[in-house]
């Protein structure tokens, strides 16, 4: 186990009603702007109880952060909180409003650098207090300090890391009106956050390991019972939790991390406007694929301890693994083949250029350059 430090400073606030609480979690002396996507929150009573809960507090609201937040959007609600001298920022909706919120926060305290700089310098040590009503469990973004954005006119997107946000108010109610396919891009981010940093070099941390495993099987436990029942409250509660455990830090202590799936599932989003959690269904098999050879050991114990698979030789049992990771992404409805969404071989080199362009290494090996990428989504098709 490497050396490390652990402090997440987030306030999880969690359960039925739960939202109520903003009344006190946020100083009525603060000058808050309330931040929103599209409309869910107006349609399942999420908006009402927020309002109500901060009738004594002076707030303003932003609306129209979309999913994969742009800095053009962000730009727009800046110029917002700055005109009005905002010092609190309450995030209302998925990954997307948070993480959009994280980049406004970012920009107000460090007026003078614009928002995609901010981006692009990949870390920034200050921004204003903010926090959310998490709607969407998938990406964690509730209790993490990374953000990812978009820039639309680049046709770009970047993860950076900013401060926590100050509390998170999840309440698995708010869940009942996701649609569908939601949920089963939220339930493949979860899986592959946890993947891409279990899945790397064996033997590192047993504790860490149990743990991820132990999402993991939630996660492929849940998966069935929510198609079932999506207004059974403990199963969305474990829903709702399992996301925020999968990328708050608390299974990546002390371990190597991977995070080539999530950059090339980015670059297919920011090309081809691919939903989050969909691109990962279609990369991570052939990341797994790709790199059977180097996380050997990780596969096989995976295959085991996760998926049951104990015959047969170790080729064998790390192929049926990867085919079954694959049939559970096909379980949720999720395509998992560049071909069946119309991605081909000009994406391909172009992702593989970017990645050799800019020279990066992801993976838990800094093996993972644009060549790699490239036999990666090759093995994607
Ligand atoms: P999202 O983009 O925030 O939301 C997707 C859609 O779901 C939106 O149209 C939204 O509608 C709707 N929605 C949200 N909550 C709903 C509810 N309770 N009922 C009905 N509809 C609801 O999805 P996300 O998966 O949470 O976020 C994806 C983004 O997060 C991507 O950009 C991804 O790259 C990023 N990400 C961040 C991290 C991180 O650590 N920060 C990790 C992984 C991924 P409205 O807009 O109308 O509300
Ligand atoms: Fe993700």
């Amino acid at each position: 186990m490497y050396n490390f430090t652990f402090q997440n400073p987030t306030k999880l606030v969690f359960g039925k009603g739960e939202i109520a609480q903003l009344s006190t979690l946020i100083p009525t002396e603060k000058k808050v702007m309330i931040t929103f996507g599209g409309g869910s929150v107006k349609h399942n009573g999420v908006y009402e109880q927020v309002i109500a809960a901060l009738k004594n507090h002076n707030y303003i609201e932003f609306w129209g952060i979309e999913p994969n937040p742009e800095v053009e959007t962000v730009r727009k609600a800046v110029a917002l909180g700055k005109e009005n001298e905002i010092d609190f920022l309450l995030a209302v909706g998925g990954g997307s409003v948070l993480d959009g919120t994280k980049l406004i926060a970012s920009a107000l305290a460090n007026p003078g650098i614009d928002p995609w700089d901010i981006v692009l310098q990949r870390r920034i040590e200050t921004a204003i207090s903010y926090a959310s009503v998490m709607t969407l469990p998938a990406t964690g973004s509730e209790m993490n300090c990374g953000s990812v954005i978009s820039c639309r006119e680049k046709k770009e997107k970047y993860a950076f890391s900013t401060t926590f946000p100050e509390f998170s108010i999840l309440d698995p109610e708010v869940t009942y009106s996701l649609p569908a396919n939601q949920i089963a891009c939220g339930l493949a981010d979860i899986f592959v956050h946890v993947a891409e940093q279990y899945m790397t070099t064996a033997g590192q941390s047993r504790i860490m390991d149990r743990w991820a495993e132990g999402v993991l099987q939630t996660v492929i436990e849940i998966a069935p019972k929510i198609k079932e029942n999506q207004n059974d409250y403990d199963v969305m509660a474990d829903y709702m939790l399992s996301a925020t455990l999968a990328l708050n830090s608390m299974i990546s202590m002390g371990v190597t991390q991977d995070w080539a799936t999530h950059m090339i599932g980015h670059e297919l989003t920011a090309l081809h406007g691919l939903t989050h959690g969909a691109s990962l269904a279609i990369v991570y098999p052939g990341t797994l694929i790709t790199l059977k050879e180097q996380k050997q050991s990780k596969i096989l114990q995976y295959g085991e301890r996760v998926l049951g698979i104990t015959s047969g030789t170790e080729s064998e049992r790390i192929n049926e693994t990867i085919s079954k990771t694959e049939a559970f992404f096909r379980s949720l409805g999720l395509a998992t083949r560049l071909t069946e969404v119309g991605i081909g071989d000009e994406t391909i080199n172009l992702i593989a250029e970017r990645f050799n362009k800019i020279g990066v290494a992801y993976g838990e090996g800094r093996n993972v350059t644009g060549d790699v990428a490239k036999q990666i989504l090759l093995n994607c098709k």
